[in-house]
């Protein structure tokens, strides 16, 4: 007698989650398929992390937590405030959650009525119009271009709010593209901002510490603190510190927001792993030594392949800031026909082709809300990027 709920039936599969899928099938079908398709740190995690699990348990708190996160880590959330960010937010502004994703489930469940909007520069993380949906929100897609270097323009946010506007998403460094704000993109930003009160901005920093060429970003509420009645900043360990599977993110915000959130995240889950907060805790704690080699690695490697997905026939690429995302153009290669006879239309025609055709797995632009794209990952090893590249070289070349 199963039906699923409307706000389910109507929820699509993300696309990288369906992409992970095929490859799992290809894989048992005894294929040999290399996977660029997920945003998964191919590191283990820092081994503080593991110290810091096993003393929460050593230490005996095995309990429930307190919902809004254990203090220790809320005091270390709050220190790497101050040290990367030269942000200070009372421990009352600071909540942990079961990763980014779950604080932005909690700030759009706390706060979207039907019929809110939600204006997000495109391409974007899949999530944000995914669970803005689930609450009746409904996504405002304001696009970016390749010639601005993926960055949206403040005029063109601005017409895209309205009355009805209740949050502006910002993700820099951006998942797909690795786009960096500049400080006056945010300045011009921040005015736009000034015009609309009632408009409440998410900043998604989990890529922060995961920039090239000595850039280092810059917060929103660095160049407009008068904004820190509105401004929630989203991040976590998962990307930084190669910790996606621990699931802890931390999130900073007003005061009556970040209550909110507690209270819908009280009513999905009693607190948040305690082994999972030490580990988190120790991780944030430490040097970062650590996450700078990552980061140093992340550069060589996009320093290796972004020359040559420029050098393939019928791609362009835009060089990407932070993250450890490629985001090609393919829209040269539209009308083509693969040696296996598959026509090349969309951006999902060319996926699903590298995938069944030259066992590649990658993700379709459209699942990040831009078309004629496609996004690969660089975090995997030399060698499965090497034999990735080579493939992909032969894939475009056989092109007709
Ligand atoms: N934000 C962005 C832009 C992401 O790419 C991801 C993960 O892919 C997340 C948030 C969520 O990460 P987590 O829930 O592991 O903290």
């Amino acid at each position: 007698p199963f039906k699923p709920a409307r706000r389910i039936a109507s929820l699509p599969v993300p696309a990288t989650i369906a992409m992970a899928e095929r490859v799992r099938q290809l894989r048992a079908e005894g294929r040999d398929v290399i996977s660029l398709a997920i945003g998964q740190p191919d590191f283990p995690s820092p081994a503080v992390a593991l110290e810091g699990a096993v003393r929460e348990v050593r230490e005996g708190h095995t309990g429930y937590p307190p919902l809004a996160g254990q203090k220790p880590l809320r005091e270390a959330v709050q220190a790497k405030f101050r040290r990367d960010n030269g942000l200070d937010f009372p421990l009352a502004h600071i909540m942990v959650a079961n990763g980014g994703k779950q604080l932005i489930f909690n700030a759009f469940m706390a706060s979207v009525e039907d019929g809110d909007e939600i204006v997000v520069p495109a391409p974007y993380w899949v999530s944000y119009p995914l669970i803005a949906g689930m609450f009746g929100g409904k996504a405002v897609e304001v696009p970016c271009y390749e010639a601005d270097g993926f960055r949206p323009r403040a005029e063109a946010l601005r017409a895209a709010m309205n009355e009805r506007t209740k949050w502006l998403v910002l993700n820099f460094p951006n998942n797909p593209t690795g786009a960096i704000l500049e400080r006056s993109d945010l300045e011009a930003i921040a005015a736009v901002l000034r015009d609309f009160p009632n408009v409440m901005v998410m900043s998604d920093e989990i890529y922060e510490h995961l920039t090239f060429d000595g850039r280092k970003p810059v917060s929103l509420l660095n160049v407009a603190p008068d904004l820190a009645g509105r401004v929630l900043i989203v991040n976590g360990v998962s990307k930084a510190y190669a910790m996606t599977g621990w699931r802890v993110g931390f999130a900073a915000g007003p005061e009556p927001l970040i209550k909110a959130m507690i209270r819908a995240q009280g009513n999905a889950t009693s607190g948040i792993c305690t082994l999972a907060q030490g580990g988190a805790q120790a991780a944030l704690q430490s040097p970062m030594e650590g996450v700078e080699r990552m980061r140093a690695v992340y550069q060589e490697r996009r320093d290796k392949v972004v020359p040559r997905l420029r050098a393939m026939k019928g791609l362009s690429c835009a060089m990407p800031e932070g993250a450890f995302y490629a985001f090609p153009g393919m829209k040269a290669l539209k009308g083509h026909l693969t040696a296996g006879g598959r026509t090349i239309d969309s951006d999902v025609a060319f996926t699903e082709a590298l995938l069944e055709e030259a066992h590649l797995a990658t993700v379709p632009g459209s699942a990040f809300g831009q078309a004629d794209h496609f996004r690969l990952s660089f975090a995997a090893s030399d060698k499965e990027l090497e034999e990735a590249c080579a493939r992909l070289e032969r894939f475009t070349a056989s092109l007709r």
